[in-house]
């Protein structure tokens, strides 16, 4: 180990457990459908767990096709008889208090958020929730305002909304999917991902709190086999977040039926540092880029590409960060990288890990101790690197960042965009002309300069090319819930 890497090796932190009293689990959980839990007609449960213990949390119903036609209705009746025809300033007291719910509520949703997901605490704390709750606030504004939002327009709600979701963000995720579908009008049914139903659950009795009316909001849990029920019910429009593969199957199911859709999928963002960077940032920016929710994140900075003069200063100092990064329990309020989502995320990491080892790439891991139980995956770092490797072309979704080189932002430019993904993309460099010469050439729908991950609900996100189509949040957000007729017809 270098002297730099060796300095690096941080002192032990006192154990900082976040309590996880505040959080009330019931032991099982039905299908939140017309503003009631009910029982699911399937009569299919699973359990959910920890995945940094993998201990069992709760039993949650499995909706099957009946169930979901069921929550299909009752989202077409709150349309048609309680939600569409509302004046927008109505529409919006009931996001106010949502959003409020989730901001007096934050401790719990965020405990809880890590107890399923395997998050650490401080980013479902700091980030998830707060950004949830930010989502509410934001549409809230917007609902009664549609007109002069797009004007020369009439905007009409579509009627009902399919919305699933994945596990890497479920509460941001629902906050993404359902405040623009209810600001604009829209009723929805929400189907979380299998592993981390509890905080949508949980999200329910805010819905039942703020009183907004019965089956504006269904909840429906379960697996691929739900989803794929929901996405072929007579919903209006399909809004997808998850893996390019599912989305594919997803808008061939549903081509010539006239329903709209937005997918929102994979990425393989590069971040690209030139050798004008300010070093220590950018370390900063790309250990922010990879690791924060162990990497599973779509717009992950995944691959990092570092202008030749600067790589092995950078390799040093990025090196000497992983060392310093703590890996294990989530609810420690000191953990920088949590557990994996689910033992099938890890063995998907690991596999891809080795094609790596065996494609010829070097690997870096730090020398970090991990918890017995549960799924993790050790900070890892690739160099020799190939465009060819299977690491540098496919979505690890784990926390394994492989590093390429470059000469020219000629070059920089070629190999970012030399991926079937679009979706985003970083530039460090301390020149705001070559930001924006890169920024017009990247095709990705997010460039970040000088930073990375930072969202915001007023900023559209979303991709180009197999990152789907599309934009959720900020003004943007809002086009895909409505008909926006010409004034007058
Ligand atoms: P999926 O795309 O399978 O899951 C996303 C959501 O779609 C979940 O709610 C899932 O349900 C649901 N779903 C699964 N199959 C269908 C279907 N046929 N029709 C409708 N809905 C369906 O992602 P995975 O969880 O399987 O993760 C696999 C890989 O996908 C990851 O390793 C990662 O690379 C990528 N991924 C990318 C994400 C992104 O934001 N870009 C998010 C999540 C994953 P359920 O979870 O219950 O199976």
């Amino acid at each position: 180990m270098s002297d730099a890497i060796q300095q690096a090796v941080p002192w032990e932190y006192a154990p900082a457990p976040e309590s996880t009293d505040i959080v009330k689990l019931d032991d099982s959980y039905g299908l939140f459908i017309g503003g009631e839990f009910v029982e699911p007609k399937s009569g299919d449960r699973f359990v959910t767990i920890n995945p940094a213990t993998e201990e069992p949390l709760a039993e949650i119903a499995e909706a099957g096709p009946e169930d979901v036609g069921v929550a299909v209705d009752a989202a077409r009746d709150a349309s048609d008889h309680r939600w569409r025809d509302l004046p927008g300033s109505e529409r919006a007291k009931y996001l106010y208090r949502i959003a409020r719910q989730l901001q007096e509520r934050a401790r719990e949703f965020a405990v809880l958020e890590s107890m399923n997901g395997g998050k650490p605490i401080k980013e479902s704390r700091d980030i998830d929730i707060p950004l949830a709750a930010a989502h509410f606030f934001y549409y809230a504004g917007w609902a009664d305002k549609l007109e002069y939002a797009f004007p020369g327009r009439t905007p009409r709600p579509i009627g009902v909304a399919g919305q699933i979701i994945p596990w890497n963000f479920p509460m941001l995720m629902a906050a993404w999917k359902l405040a623009p579908a209810l600001a604009t009008g829209n009723t929805a049914v929400l189907k979380p991902a299998e592993t981390t139903p509890l905080t949508a659950l949980l999200l329910a009795h805010v819905i039942q709190e703020a009183d907004l009316p019965a089956g504006v909001v269904n909840i429906l849990t379960g697996a691929g086999d739900t989803g794929a029920a929901l996405v072929g019910a007579p919903v209006d429009k399909i809004a997808f977040t998850g893996s390019t593969d599912v989305g594919k199957i997803i808008r061939r199911s549903i081509a010539g039926s006239g329903k709209r859709l937005t997918l929102e999928l994979g990425g393989k963002a590069a971040n690209i540092v030139f050798e004008d960077a300010p070093l220590d940032q950018a370390v900063e920016g790309v250990v922010n880029g990879i690791f924060f929710n162990q990497g599973h994140v779509c717009c992950a900075g995944s691959r990092l590409l570092v202008q030749e003069p600067v790589f092995d200063a950078l390799i040093e100092k990025l090196k000497a960060r992983l060392q310093t990064l703590r890996v294990g329990d989530p609810l420690d309020k000191n953990t920088d990288v949590g557990a994996i989502n689910s033992r099938a995320q890890l063995q998907k990491i690991e596999e891809l890990v080795a094609s790596g080892v065996e494609e010829g790439a070097e690997i870096y891991q730090p020398e970090c101790v991990l918890p017995e139980r549960g799924f993790w995956f050790r900070p890892t770092l690739f160099t020799g690197v190939s465009q060819s490797h299977r690491i540098a072309r496919e979505e690890i979704f784990g926390p394994v960042l492989s590093i390429l080189t470059f000469r020219t932002p000629e070059e920089a430019v070629q190999k970012a965009n030399n991926t079937p993904f679009g979706l985003s993309a970083g530039v460090w460099t301390e020149k705001g002309s070559r930001i924006l010469w890169m920024a017009e050439r990247l095709r990705a729908g997010v460039v970040w300069a000088n930073t990375f991950n930072r969202f915001d609900p007023s900023s559209p996100f979303g991709g180009y090319k197999e990152s789907g189509f599309g934009r959720e949040g900020g003004l943007h957000g809002l086009e895909p819930y409505l008909e926006l007729e010409p004034n007058g017809t």
